[in-house]
Formats: C-alpha cells, sequence, structure tokens
C-alpha cells in the first residue's frame, strides 16, 4: 500500500497530503496535551469524539453560510479538509470571564461579560502563544486590517452558532478559540473557518450544575475527558443516548 505524505503533525492532529490539489486529510489523535504541552496523556477515543463533533459544527455553520474548511468526513479519525494559508492568531471570543483573562483581570470564572469580547493571540508554541493586541498584529504584518474586520465577523457569527446550539442542549458555551485561513479563489481571497472546533478548544459548562464538559477536565484534573466529550456528543445527538466511554464510542451515520 502507498504510503500517503504528513504535511504536519501537530499536539492533536496530523494533516496529509489529499487526493487532490487544495486538499488535506485531518487526523484526530488520542493525544492530549495542556499548558504548553507541560502534561501530557492519551486519553482513548479523543480523537474519534473530535473528529465527529468538529464536523457537527463545521457542517453547521456551513449550512448558516459561514465557510469552513470541512469537506467530509472519510472514517472515524480523518476529515477531508480544504488547504488554507493558517493565519498566525488564535481567535479567542469569551461570553463569560475564565482561564487567563480570569488570572489577568481578578475576575471571577463564570462572571458573565458585557458583550462577547474577542482576543487574538499569536500562535507561537515558544512563546507560549502571548495575547497580543490589534496595533501588533497590523505592524508586525500578521493580518492586514481587512483580514481583522472579516476574522471579528466570522468569530462573532460562529459565537452566536455554537452559543445557540449549546444553549439548545444545556449547555453554556464560556469561551473557544478558533483558527482562520486563507484560500484563494481565482483572484480573489477570502477568510474561512480552519483547525476544528470541538471541546478540546472551547469551554462548555452545564447549565445547571455547572459541570465542566471540556479540556478543563484534564488541564485541572477534574474526572474522565473522553466521558466529558461522550455527554457534549449525545446531547447534540451526535451519539446515541446509551453510549459511554467505558463502552466506546459508537458512530451514529
Ligand atoms: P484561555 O486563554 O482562557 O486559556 O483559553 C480561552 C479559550 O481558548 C478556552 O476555551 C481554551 O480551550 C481555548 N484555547 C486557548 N488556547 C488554546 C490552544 O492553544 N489550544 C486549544 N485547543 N484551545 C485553546
Amino acid at each position: 500500500m502507498a504510503r500517503r505524505k504528513k504535511v504536519y503533525e501537530g499536539k492533536a492532529k496530523i494533516l496529509y497530503e489529499g487526493p487532490e490539489p487544495g486538499t488535506l486529510v485531518q487526523y484526530f489523535k488520542d493525544d492530549a496535551t495542556a499548558f504548553n504541552a507541560q502534561k501530557k496523556d492519551v486519553i482513548d477515543g479523543k480523537g474519534v469524539l473530535n473528529n465527529r463533533l468538529s464536523e457537527f459544527f463545521m457542517t453547521g455553520l456551513t449550512q448558516i453560510g459561514v465557510p469552513t474548511h470541512f469537506i467530509k468526513r472519510l472514517n472515524m479519525r480523518e476529515q477531508l479538509i480544504r488547504s488554507v494559508e493558517i493565519i498566525p492568531l488564535e481567535v479567542i471570543v469569551r461570553n463569560y470571564a475564565a482561564g487567563t483573562m480570569s488570572q489577568r483581570l481578578g475576575l471571577e470564572e463564570g462572571t458573565q461579560l458585557p458583550r462577547p469580547i474577542i482576543e487574538f493571540c499569536l500562535k507561537d508554541d515558544a512563546l507560549g502563544d502571548p495575547l497580543v493586541a490589534e496595533e501588533h498584529i497590523l505592524a508586525f504584518g500578521w493580518a492586514s486590517q481587512q483580514d481583522l474586520d472579516d476574522m471579528i465577523a466570522l468569530a462573532l457569527r460562529v459565537n452566536d452558532f455554537m452559543s445557540g446550539c449549546m444553549f439548545a442542549v444545556g449547555i453554556k458555551l464560556v469561551d473557544f478559540k478558533i483558527e482562520i485561513g486563507r484560500v484563494w479563489e481565482g483572484e480573489f481571497q477570502r477568510l474561512i473557518i480552519a483547525d476544528e472546533i470541538s471541546p478540546d478548544s472551547c469551554r462548555l459548562w452545564d447549565m445547571e450544575t455547572g459541570q465542566r464538559l471540556d479540556k478543563d477536565v484534564f488541564r485541572r484534573d477534574l474526572g474522565n475527558l473522553a466521558d466529558a466529550y461522550t455527554e457534549v456528543a449525545r446531547r447534540l445527538g451526535v451519539l446515541p443516548s446509551n453510549v459511554t466511554h467505558t463502552t466506546k464510542p459508537t458512530l451514529i451515520n
């Protein structure tokens, strides 16, 4: 069997050359990392859940007219995506204070923010993905003013969509991170949602109990991460209700 070419390997995913020019195969690993990879583990089933959940969110976004890199799911761990030129910024949207915002500003976790707040972090592991201002982004040429305007508009649409999806199943979308890529169509370029949208990159709290259903379960040793992600998938109808982590995720087509 011919070996396919690995294009990039990150902490949670591997990218392989796709079957056609302009496509890639995105493989979801079971590896979990936190605190810039100082904490590491392998969580059985995480990659399968994130593949399926990212498909669910990206497909929904496409349906409401938000462009994404997602083309189709190929199997349990892989999806076909459009190749993009990644903008070297993490775009974070926050609805409630938590994590680094709470630490930086001394806000109690869970404090509702006056409006969604967008932050940009430079994608640079060696520097620990530092928070940057729009001034830095423009001065250093990481993105143009037009890119920034488009990124903010996309991020707010993703926020509205994700908040609604989660609200419908009793989950509060506290914050999330997305990555955005540039694609060229003839002479024109546009920005689309890339990477993944999953509980690895969101904070999701049960509305009734405040139970964490996201990667903070791993970061803060709050229980079994795959069980938390399975609960999110089950509520969204991505998995049947009788599936638990111990019986392994079963996918519905
Ligand atoms: P914080 O800045 O509070 O650590 O993170 C804010 C939000 O962005 C959280 O939902 C967190 O999961 C997400 N986030 C920030 N940086 C990263 C990252 O490097 N990887 C992933 N997967 N999510 C991130």
